[in-house]
């Protein structure tokens, strides 16, 4: 099955059962937090268990990563620099490292030589961007195989555990295409010992204002096994069920953040300790939170079941680093769904209402401008279904939440509320010379003439 993605971009979804170690049983039961996946055909997810197949997201792995052309090719130069300016692999190992804490590590393995395949690149397929089916096979699986069988000449491949492919010439997906696909053992058994590829065009490596080392990553993401989170129709990019500048597995803009605490906790990269997991939401809830960070021992992660298949998580986001466009102790609040396909918006952005994150659909705003401010910061609340979430302030250097169910949530609100709309009036002093008046309303000002005075000035009066 193939699903076309945002732009060129694309992946390929294979069958495969399996089943998934668990982590071992925790103080607290996070079981009901854990939503399983409903398609088991495939090998992406936002729910449990995760695909056997996957490349595994704890440890160290090896990729092999190759420069292909075709027949007539020239090498161009050094085909390692080549490969390290155009992939910044130096950017995707810090990546990981930050967002992992240091528990995933890929190790990148440059083949020091341009690939040279032997037919035209047309026998491999005829689009610069598409998945084409041409001469018995997919343009992805021809080339990745291409490769790998004169790679395989003079390297020992059972080290490897991926391989990236970066198409430099030709026109077959060499332009702003890439693709993770996991590859069955069954289909060829004279196939290379790598099964997982990521197959990626010069023309994604150069695409305006998208910085490559993000593409090399969001396809690494997929062989991890996580799923895409934006929309996969024509216009899904504003349609307000992506998850917007949150996770690159949504956006790989500039302002774009790092991956989801969700998706983190689905690689095993959030500790369990650092995750509250509410059963079937009946009561209310005060927490302390603290976005990941190296030394915080704080719930990062505060996920409310509402189904087997749906829950309602409250992420602490850090304002550092791959997440520095984000407000400082703020929450982002979100739904996950495995009930809606990939490419549907299984991951949904809870916004803080603000006349964008409210403002009717419109391609004049997209999800990533308009959920740029859906943070909760301090002081802030959303309402979900019956159930309210406010950021109430930061208390001992950590963000502490309440959450509110029912009659609660519908009083707290009220309240919050008349709080926000009270015309409160305030009374200030100004001074003329010797002269000192009161004046009192909502928006005190002082007439002509007068200034206002200074607080510390009541002091010396
Ligand atoms: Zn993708």
């Amino acid at each position: 099955m193939r699903l076309p993605k945002l732009l060129t971009l694309t992946v390929t979804l294979v069958f495969l059962t399996t089943t998934f170690a668990q982590p071992a049983a925790q103080a607290q039961d996070l079981t009901p937090c854990r939503i399983q996946k409903l398609d088991a055909t495939s090998r992406m997810s936002i729910g449990w268990p995760k695909s056997a197949a996957s490349l595994p997201s704890i440890g160290s792995v090896n990729i092999l990563v190759m420069a292909v052309d075709f027949e007539n090719a020239i090498e161009l130069g050094n085909t390692e620099q080549i490969l390290k300016r155009a992939l910044r692999l130096d950017k995707v190992t810090e990546y990981f490292k930050q967002v992992s804490g240091g528990l995933f590590n890929p190790n990148f393995v440059l083949f020091p030589n341009l690939v040279k395949l032997p037919f035209s690149s047309s026998y491999y397929g005829d689009s610069p961007f598409l998945d084409t089916f041409v001469n018995g096979r997919w343009s992805t699986e021809h080339l990745a195989q291409g490769a790998i069988d004169i790679v395989q000449n003079s390297m020992d491949l059972s080290q490897f555990d991926a391989a990236i492919t970066l198409v430099s010439g030709g026109s077959v997906l060499s332009g702003n295409a890439a693709y993770a696909f996991i590859e069955t053992s069954d289909q060829d058994p004279n196939k290379s010992d790598i099964n997982r590829h990521i197959i990626v065009g010069q023309g994604a490596m150069n695409f305006p204002n998208i910085e490559s080392w993000k593409v090399i990553a969001h396809e690494l993401n997929h062989l991890l096994g996580i799923a895409d989170l934006y929309l996969l129709s024509e216009d899904g990019w504003w349609q307000g069920r992506s998850t917007g500048p949150f996770g690159i597995q949504s956006s790989l803009a500039k302002f774009a953040t790092d991956s989801l605490g969700w998706e983190r906790w689905l690689l095993n990269w959030i500790p369990d300790p650092r995750i509250y997991c509410q059963g079937r939401a009946k009561t209310q809830k005060n927490l302390s939170m603290g976005p990941r960070a190296a030394n915080s021992s704080a719930t990062e992660l505060f996920i409310v079941n509402l189904s087997p298949t749906k829950v309602l998580a409250v992420e602490a986001l850090t304002h550092d680093g791959y997440e520095s466009s984000t407000y400082p102790d703020s929450v982002l609040v979100y739904t996950v769904d495995s009930a809606i396909p990939m490419g549907e918006g299984p991951v949904r952005i809870i916004p803080h209402p603000t006349k964008i994150t409210l403002a009717p659909l419109s391609s004049a705003i997209p999800d990533w401008n308009r959920f740029q401010t859906a943070p909760l910061k301090p002081g802030e609340y959303v309402r979900y279904e019956n159930f309210l979430i406010l950021n109430n302030a930061k208390i001992k250097g950590a963000v502490s939440i309440s959450f509110f169910v029912g009659k609660d949530a519908t009083r707290k609100f009220k309240e919050l509320e008349t709080l926000k709309n009270a015309k409160v009036k305030m009374t200030i002093l100004c001074r003329k010379g010797t002269k000192v008046k009161k004046v009192t309303s909502i928006q005190p000002k002082c007439l002509d003439g007068y200034r206002k005075q200074q607080p510390y000035q009541n002091s010396k009066e």
